[in-house]
């Protein structure tokens, strides 16, 4: 069988629908050979995963998705083959609970001053259990309580970047996560560049001294593809992939729709993973 790895995919430990071990047996079932869980700004999906994945005999790279800015823009780096348990990554972790829990805060009172309370406690709870409770989270809530009649409609009128009741909070910078990542001694991707849609910013990102691009990711055309393989392989930058499978969050995007090879992933995780 050839070997297939899916390296962008999140647990319940940040805003996936399934816990470590399943996606791990989800990924045994759906044929692939290799995975790396990328959830968003916390490892804690690796204590159950690392065990699974002997269980289940699948290859597992450790691998993280960190929220970072560039000039004001949301930029998410996937940082893979790292020791999960490094006391600095989880001190850096902490940072973003705490960048979270204050931007929460800031997001709360703006909303308040609308005329919409929040139960403040229920986030404080998630964020207690290291969950990364954001937008997503306030926005369900809103729709909840019936100030809005969608998730969609929350960002449009009061969450969205430049939205009234949105707050940057206190955010770390794409340089100083791709430094953190390095001296994990791991290696920073930029996750999914064609989000960005800003070419100057782009450039301006393959300044830093990134170790590659997910070239490959959920259902992008091959077009859009071969654009990225082809920018990777200028800069000399690795190439990574992966379905950015939510489970029932994003119902759509299957596990395993864009993958890497055995050689990629080889490339990609020297030291931190479990090949059986
Ligand atoms: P946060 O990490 O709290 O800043 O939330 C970021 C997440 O909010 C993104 O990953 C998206 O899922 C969602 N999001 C951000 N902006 C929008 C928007 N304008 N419309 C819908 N969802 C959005
Ligand atoms: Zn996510
Ligand atoms: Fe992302
Ligand atoms: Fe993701």
């Amino acid at each position: 069988m050839k070997f297939r790895a899916d390296l962008h995919c999140h647990t319940t430990c940040s805003d996936g629908s399934m816990t470590p071990r399943e996606i791990v047996f989800h990924a045994k079932e759906m044929g692939l050979s290799g995975l790396s869980i990328t959830d968003h700004d916390n490892v804690s999906a690796y204590t159950e995963a690392i065990p699974a994945a002997k269980e289940a005999k699948i290859a597992l790279g450790t691998g993280v998705e960190f929220s970072s800015v560039t000039e004001g823009r949301s930029v998410h780096l996937l940082g893979y083959d790292f020791d999960p348990t490094d006391p600095e990554l989880k001190a850096f972790c902490e940072r973003h609970v705490i960048r979270r829990r204050g931007r929460n805060k800031a997001i709360f009172s703006k909303l308040e001053k609308q005329g919409m309370k929040i139960d403040e406690e229920k986030f404080e709870t998630l964020l207690e259990k290291g969950l990364p409770v954001g937008r997503p989270h306030i926005a369900l809530e809103l729709v909840e309580k019936g100030y809005v009649k969608t998730v969609q409609e929350a960002f449009d009128r009061f969450l969205g970047d430049r939205k009234p009741c949105f707050d940057p909070g206190s955010p770390i910078s794409t340089r100083e996560t791709i430094d953190l990542i390095h001296k994990l001694g791991g290696k920073a991707f930029l996750a999914h560049p064609h989000f960005l849609r800003n070419s100057r910013l782009i450039r301006q990102l393959l300044s830093l001294p990134l170790d590659g691009i997910e070239c490959y990711y959920a259902r992008i055309p091959s077009e859009q593809e071969a654009k990225w393989v082809q920018l990777a392989e200028k800069h000399g930058l690795l190439m990574s992939g992966g379905s950015d499978f939510h489970g029932e969050i994003k119902p759509m995007i299957p596990l395993g729709c864009s993958w890497v090879t055995e050689e990629t992933f080889d490339k990609i995780f020297e030291r931190h993973r479990w090949k059986y």
